[in-house]
């Protein structure tokens, strides 16, 4: 019996959280496991919260049915999902506070074991995989299965980055054997953009600069821009894997503005640099490859604070490797 269904035994009521700007892992490993136990446990009263994220997710089963506010209800069990430390919950932490017991599904390098229990392989490539070891595979049905493709697409990169991992292949595979349409969950909730996202994809490359001959590329949005193109944070996805791809690139940054002299900060590296190490000096975290934070400041001081530790590592770099 795994971890998760010990603590389900017995257990009458389940608050499923995950992380503040709910990304494809975070809403899928959530869904997954509320459309799981709807099917297999249907005597657990079950509620996911989250903040309000992108609706191109919205062909996920139970997206109309997650809550957005803190309410009144209790529950036993809190299960934390895709989410580093207690910050990251936001206000839902409310349900961890509350309950009496609580388990951590994560896959962060970071990760704090904040869980009463903490199951936080960081080798897995997803929360969506660490949760797919934790179901019993024979009652995953296609709607859950949906769900854990779809964080398992989004935190690979559609099976490209280095989390990537033969096992991640075949629980994928097992996903697909499900029936589900996995073409149009690439297409529908990775590649596809409204127009005005290509805008400001567009402009974010357009503006870009790169620094230190070439190995690192930065570019911001400011809330002016935001407003002008009527866009939020929940329309810069993609943006960043885009500044990663340009040739010669270690380092890619990418920052908008989320406040007065407050930007969210998104870093992604490709072979040398441990990013998860520079965005949990500014109070964030991550992965080696994929990590971030939120700073203070204006945009300058946002380049120069990183800057200072991403030279820090390639400058720690054995010449050969360079
Ligand atoms: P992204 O750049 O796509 O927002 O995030 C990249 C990775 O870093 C994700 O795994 C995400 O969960 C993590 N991450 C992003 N921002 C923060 C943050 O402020 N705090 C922590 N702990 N992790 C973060
Ligand atoms: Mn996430
Ligand atoms: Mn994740």
């Amino acid at each position: 019996m795994t971890i998760l269904e010990q603590m389900l035994e017995g257990t009458k009521s389940v608050a499923i959280l995950g992380h503040v700007r709910p990304d494809g892992d975070c809403l899928g490993s959530a869904l997954g496991l509320y459309n799981y136990l709807r099917l297999n446990h249907p005597d657990i009263r079950a509620a996911v919260y989250l903040e309000e994220s992108s609706p191109k997710f919205n062909y996920l089963k139970g997206y109309d049915k997650i809550r957005h506010q803190v309410d009144d209800a209790y529950y036993e069990l809190c299960v934390c999902l895709d989410s580093g430390d207690i910050q990251r919950l936001g206000d839902f932490k409310h349900y961890l506070d509350q309950a009496d017991k609580s388990l951590c599904l994560d896959h962060h390098v970071t990760n704090t074991r904040y869980g009463g229990t903490n199951v936080v392989p960081d080798e897995a490539s997803s929360t969506c995989e660490v949760l797919f070891e934790q179901l019993d595979e024979e009652k995953i049905d296609r709607h859950t299965a949906e769900c854990l493709y779809t964080g398992i697409i989004h935190d690979t990169g559609v099976f490209k980055f280095s989390c990537t991992s033969a096992h991640t292949m075949e629980i994928a595979g097992k996903l697909m054997e499900k029936g589900i349409d996995f073409g149009a969950i690439i297409d529908n909730s990775f590649y596809r953009k409204t127009y005005i996202q290509n805008q400001i994809l567009g402009r974010a490359l357009l503006e870009s600069i790169t620094f230190f001959d070439g190995r690192c590329i930065f570019s911001a949005i400011r809330q002016s821009e935001m407003e002008f193109y009527g866009v939020d944070g929940k329309d810069m996805d993609g943006i960043i894997d885009q500044l990663r791809l340009t040739e010669g690139v270690e380092v890619a940054i990418f920052i908008y503005e989320t406040g007065a002299q407050e930007f969210k900060v998104s870093m992604r590296s490709r072979y040398l640099v441990d990013v998860s190490r520079i965005a949990a000096f500014f109070g964030g975290g991550g992965h080696v490859r994929a990590a971030g934070c939120t700073m203070s400041g204006s945009i300058h001081d946002v380049i120069n604070n990183l800057s200072v530790h991403i030279a820090g590592q390639l400058d720690a770099v054995p010449d050969g490797q360079k």
